[in-house]
């Protein structure tokens, strides 16, 4: 068995002569030439310099070419550091002087705005699309279809992947091919991934997610993939009926409900529809198998770790639970360095193959959350039920202490979501004079509901410890979410700071 990533994802390609990426404009792409793209790309990437152990930092927007990139860096035993096409100049700043990466590969359209920051760090600026001088696309033009990929072992460094940066500065984390090869092989065995299947890709590539669960699978059996820019809706109910797979967030599954064209005769003929990266509602959960008669498989990963838990192919798919570990990774929930019994809830701590190697240049950090005996502190609050299901209740940043008492936000946003009108709720703990912090609730109505906050916070009055009850609630029209769905407490809790206070 291959056990490096060019060997086991990138070098069966030379073999295929079908369509290994379909395009939203109805081109597509064989396997073979596809590699001749990473060959080419690499060949061009080694005359700028690029070896084996060094880092290429890479934003630029999704395309075929994008992904031929982290093809071509693992070929030269290259470091592969995808920073997401959101960042601003100042926050790429920051990427930069934390990973002092060789090269720095842009978009050409993005170069002008770009290249003080990465000269200040020492990167040599190469961009993708054709834009005359320091093109990578013109660059590999006028090399060699094929390559041999530089030698490398299990253990060595394939990737840094930085962290959504939900609850702090991003971090990056130290990846090698046996942690991503080894989660992969395990995905395609669990979640029954063969060539004949044919993946909607619309998630970013600059995320574990996209990059690694959907893309390192479609690669490894030989699957197809509908390779989109992103998630335009309209694109994807066009090209729906072409695939049987599809992995997304939360909120490409509420966006698709949304849209009365999206129903059963579309994708009955559907395998599998998997989200993760955020929590899937039970509401969504639910109106997903009324509308279509598919049951959501969830699953929990994280960039350290790729993935953690799934819920189960066959079996049952619990809402609200993100199923079982996946063989050959360790779950427990702990308390400081407890292991707390069954049913509790606690810090859900991770252990395996699929572990990370620690985050770059942050010592400190590492021997926080990794553990010398290989164990991740992961930082999700959550707790195993009587079946063996995992459920996540929230991170332990999140936690709100008021008065002294702990209170998991998630226990009650559960409660808020059921009161009629309510279509979602954020829980945050802020600043109060008495109690330290108070519990704060931030909710979003159900389209063309009148909601008030008073009347939904009396609605759950009854059913929760009044310590537990939110002191203040506002209405408004979105809850802020980052581009994996993430809501962004952090930026709620500075929004409401000064509500008890001022
Ligand atoms: P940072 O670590 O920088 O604060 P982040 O943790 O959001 O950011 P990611 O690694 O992208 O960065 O996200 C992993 C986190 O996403 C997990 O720790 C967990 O909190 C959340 N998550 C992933 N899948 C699920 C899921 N199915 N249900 C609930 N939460 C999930
Ligand atoms: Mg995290």
């Amino acid at each position: 068995m291959p056990n490096t990533l060019f060997d086991a994802l990138f070098a069966p390609l030379a073999t295929r002569d079908d369509d290994f990426l379909i395009l939203p404009d109805g081109g597509t792409i064989t396997g073979r030439a596809f590699l001749a793209m990473v060959a080419r790309q690499a060949h061009a990437l080694r005359a700028a310099g690029l070896g084996v152990g060094d880092r290429i930092a890479v934003q630029v927007a999704k395309s075929p070419e994008a992904l031929a990139v982290y093809g071509a860096a693992v070929a030269l035993g290259a470091i592969f550091l995808p920073l997401n096409t959101a960042y601003t100049a100042e926050e790429v700043d920051y990427f930069l002087g934390n990973a002092t990466p060789r090269i720095f590969l842009c978009d050409g359209a993005r170069r002008a705005a770009l290249e003080g920051v990465a000269a200040r760090h020492g990167a040599q600026v190469l961009t993708l699309n054709a834009d005359g001088s320091g093109s990578l696309t013109e660059a590999a033009a006028g090399q060699g279809a094929e390559i041999t990929p530089a030698d490398r072992s299990p253990e060595d460094l394939a990737a840094f992947l930085y962290t959504s940066g939900t609850t702090g500065r991003s971090k990056g984390a130290m990846l090698t091919h046996r942690n991503l090869l080894s989660n992969a092989e395990v995905l395609v065995d669990l979640w029954r991934f063969t060539d004949q299947d044919v993946l909607l890709h619309a998630l970013p590539i600059f995320h574990t997610h996209g990059l690694f669960v959907a893309s390192n699978i479609s690669l490894l059996t030989g699957g197809k993939m509908i390779f989109l820019p992103g998630f335009d809706l309209d694109t994807v109910l066009r090209l729906l009926p072409q695939a049987n797979t599809m992995m997304g967030v939360p909120t490409f599954y509420t966006r698709l409900l949304d849209d009365p064209r999206f129903d059963r005769d579309l994708v009955g003929h559907f395998r599998l529809f998997i989200s993760g990266s955020a929590p899937l509602l039970a509401e969504t959960h639910q109106a997903f198998e009324a509308r279509t008669g598919h049951r959501i498989l969830e699953r929990y990963g994280m960039t350290e770790t790729n993935m953690n838990t799934s819920n189960p192919y066959d079996g049952d798919r619990r809402a609200g639970t993100v199923g079982f570990p996946l063989p050959g990774v360790e779950l427990r929930v702990m308390k400081g360095d407890t292991e707390l019994p069954q049913g509790d809830v606690g810090v859900i701590e991770v252990r395996g193959p699929n572990v990370f190697k620690g985050y770059w240049q942050m010592p400190e950090k590492t021997r926080e959350e990794l553990r010398p005996d290989g164990w991740f502190i992961t930082g999700d609050l959550g707790r195993v039920d009587a079946d063996g299901y995992v459920q996540i209740v929230g991170r332990a940043k999140d936690l709100v202490i008021s008065g002294g008492f702990n209170i998991y936000p998630k226990e009650v946003e559960l409660l808020l979501d059921e009161v009629p009108g309510v279509l979602e709720s954020a829980v945050i703990g802020v600043p109060h004079p008495d109690f330290g912090e108070a519990v704060f609730a931030v909710l979003v109505a159900q389209k063309g509901a009148e909601l008030s906050a008073d009347a939904a916070l009396a609605a759950i009055r009854d059913r929760l410890a009044r310590f537990k009850q939110p002191k203040a609630a506002v209405v408004v029209a979105a809850l802020p979410r980052n581009t994996m769905g993430k809501v962004q407490k952090n930026l709620l809790r500075d929004q409401y700071r000064d509500w008890f206070t001022r």
